[in-house]
């Protein structure tokens, strides 16, 4: 911090909400969790996941009479679901410190100081899995089909594990020095909790928003798809009777999460970690949404037996190879310049800010080449599961509404950031997401 500059100098107060303020904030916490529990209610083996689980007579069928039952609420919770939660978080921790990994340094704070982070996702991703396999090869694949059995008492877990973060953080926040998210500080309990009041709370060197992106949200994530085969592998007689459909699903979802893993580094540059402040919106997120409603279609296929033909199967893999392209190429073009390094000769505008913006190859193209990329991979993801149920496509269609949203965020920081010059960069490159249509 510059001599002299108090801490509460660099925490004004937020005037401008996000997500329609109080209100919005109050209701996205309380719709995320029903939205959680209705995606296993309507799409599980009782509901035979097919559409007829989406129409009221039905819901009122399959969980209606049921929830004003005290069962109904106690199958809610399960308290093996819950050690076995605990366990699995305590493993990432104990990952985290015991594990090599090198220490990289984040953005510049507004401190003037710069964090740093330990890099070694990867190796408690291979941990991990090397655990599971070794499981199933000894006890085969009924030794890990725990998840699937477990999966209301799991979400449960890692829901109370996201409320009890996300208030312990804004009780912290409000410690002597902490450093506030801009947009955090309005001073309602209730927004700031959501989005987050403090910038990058943590315990020394342990940073809880990085750690919780990548190692208990998508390694679950893996671990959950792997369970979910090993449940259609004990249902057909062994790994070999194993559908086509579900390892194109597991392996599109391994991709995804080990270019995650791999990548690590390019997550300290995020709006989720240079910009938000750790909230219920983060928590929740990484601890709850991205595993348990990332791996529907795996659990959709664990008891919905879908046949591909070759055709099918050569679709698929079609669709995810070209967004894998996208997604990657444009992620790798923005980190090469960021980092210094233009290998493809690309052009650039400059900006007064001293930061160059590129205007050829990906970022010529659209503004956001690599949420085009990801969509299209999010689609591929749920074609295996075929057409007899819209509620496998869930995944895309809410990422389509969070990218377009995040676009919109991008788009009014970078306004700020840039000034006029993002004025000309958009007229350069007019289109948002999809070139020619958005
Ligand atoms: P971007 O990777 O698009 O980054 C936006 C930033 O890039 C801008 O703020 C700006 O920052 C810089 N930038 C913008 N235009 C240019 C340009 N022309 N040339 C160079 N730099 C430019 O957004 P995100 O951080 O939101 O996304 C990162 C990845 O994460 C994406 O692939 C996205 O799909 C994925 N993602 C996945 C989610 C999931 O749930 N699976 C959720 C959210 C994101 P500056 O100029 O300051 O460098």
């Amino acid at each position: 911090m510059a001599k002299g500059t108090k801490i509460d100098e660099l925490n004004p107060r937020t005037t401008k909400y996000e997500f329609l303020g109080p209100p919005g904030a109050f209701v996205i916490s309380i719709v995320v969790p029903i939205v959680l529990y209705a995606l296993y209610f309507g799409c599980s083996e009782a509901s035979g996941g097919h559409p007829p689980s989406l129409s009221l007579a039905s819901l009122r069928e399959n969980v209606g009479s049921a929830v004003g039952s005290v069962e109904w609420w106690r199958s809610l919770w399960d308290w093996d679901a819950s050690f076995a939660y605990l366990g699995w978080y305590a493993f990432c921790v104990a990952s985290w410190a015991v594990l090599p990994g090198k220490w990289v340094e984040g953005t510049t704070l507004r401190t003037g100081g710069k964090l740093k982070y330990k890099v070694n996702a990867l190796p408690t991703f291979f941990l991990a899995i090397s655990i599971a396999l070794a499981l199933i090869i000894r006890g085969g694949p009924q030794a890990f089909t725990f998840i699937y059995e477990k999966w209301v008492g799991l979400v449960s877990a890692a829901l109370l594990m996201s409320l009890v973060q996300a208030t312990a953080c804004y009780i912290a926040s409000f410690r002597p020095g902490a450093l506030l998210a801009l947009g955090g500080n309005s001073g309602n309990v209730v927004y700031d909790w959501f989005i987050g009041r403090e910038l990058n709370p943590g315990i020394g060197c342990f940073d809880i928003s990085t750690f919780n992106e990548l190692r208990p949200s998508m390694i679950l994530w893996e671990l959950i798809d792997i369970s979910m085969v090993c449940e259609q592998a004990v249902r057909r007689g062994g790994f070999v009777n194993v559908t086509a459909s579900m390892w194109l699903v597991l392996a599109f979802h391994t991709l995804y999460v080990f270019d995650c893993m791999y990548n690590e580094s390019a997550l300290f540059t995020t709006m989720d970690v240079t910009t938000d402040g750790f909230g219920f919106m983060l928590s929740v997120g990484d601890l709850v949404w991205i595993p348990f409603t990332f791996s529907l279609q795996a659990r959709y296929l664990a008891f919905c037996h879908v046949e591909l033909g070759a055709l099918g199967v050569l679709g698929v893999i079609t669709v995810n190879a070209l967004g894998y392209w996208i997604f990657r190429s444009a992620n790798g073009e923005k980190n090469e310049f960021r980092n210094g390094r233009n290998p493809k000769n690309l052009k650039y505008m400059d900006t007064k800010r001293g930061t160059k913006l590129l205007i050829t190859g990906w970022w010529g193209m659209c503004q956001h080449p690599n949420y085009l990329g990801d969509l299209i991979m999010s689609v591929a993801w749920c074609l295996p599961t075929g057409f007899s149920t819209p509620i496998t496509y869930f995944y895309p269609v809410y990422f389509t509404v969070l990218l377009v949203h995040r676009q919109m965020r991008d788009d009014e920081a970078c306004a700020q950031k840039y000034g006029d010059d993002w004025k000309k960069y958009k007229k350069l490159v007019p289109y948002k997401i999809v070139p020619g249509i958005y």
